[in-house]
């Protein structure tokens, strides 16, 4: 961490999931102000727009440290995202794996909107840093999740915003043992409890079978990637 960083004011993507629940705490241990923004766009769960409020409020009551630096938390309706894709995470049907070996949870170039959206807050609010869990370790199928494409993006978004924007992804190279890791790090076991305790990441919205590693189904991808990152954290 370098003394500028202490200086930036960060917005953190944040969907109330284990990923970004991590970024988020990286971001307040090291930018001056943090805020954050979610994207709510048909999801089928709505049990994800209710959990970030809830980590939210969690962070606040369990870290001042960092609650005194957390700001305002944006909220942007993206419905239009339902309508001009047809995902498993947007309408009932099953979890699978296409032709090209992307899941059909995969919403195109979602992630370049999302930047997109977060970047214009982020100007309006004089907000410097972008902080996402985009990883390229255990989820290569999602081309809008990659590193260059992040570069690409940091690049497009300062030349159209005419203003330096940085985006920062700690995950990028660290599989999920190491984000259970981080979130130690950053937070001892009051963080990794909290994180087990309120974050969602299961794409069935079950949120009434509680494991080690948290609420889930424990068969969708989503849940099995969280538990068997768990386990081999746990395992060290
Ligand atoms: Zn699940």
């Amino acid at each position: 961490m370098s003394a500028a960083d202490n200086a930036q004011r960060a917005l953190v993507l944040f969907s109330g999931g284990q990923d970004s629940t991590t970024c988020l705490a990286w971001a307040l241990a090291r930018f001056a102000h943090v805020e954050t923004v979610g994207f709510e766009y048909g999801q089928r769960h709505r049990v994800e727009m209710d959990v970030r409020l809830e980590t939210l409020r969690e962070i606040r009551a369990q870290f001042p440290q960092w609650g005194a630096k957390l700001g305002d938390d944006h909220v942007v309706d993206l419905a239009v995202l339902g309508q001009i894709s047809d995902t498993s995470l947007t309408r009932d049907v099953a979890i699978a794996y296409e032709k090209n070996g992307l899941p059909n949870t995969f919403v195109p170039g979602r992630n370049l909107l999302f930047l997109t959206f977060a970047a214009t807050i982020a100007y309006r609010r004089g907000l410097t840093v972008l902080v996402g869990g985009m990883c390229e370790t255990d989820f290569s199928g999602y081309p809008d999740c990659r590193d260059n494409t992040m570069k690409a993006m940091q690049v497009a978004l300062s030349l159209g915003l005419d203003q330096r924007l940085r985006i920062e992804t700690p995950l990028m190279w660290i599989d999920k043992a190491d984000t259970w890791a981080l979130a130690e790090a950053l937070g001892g076991a009051a963080f990794t409890n909290l994180i087990v305790e309120h974050t969602h990441t299961c794409y069935h919205g079950v949120r009434d079978t509680q494991h080690a590693w948290g609420y889930g189904c424990g068969e969708c991808p989503a849940c099995a990637l969280r538990k068997a990152g768990f386990e081999r954290w746990a395992a060290r």
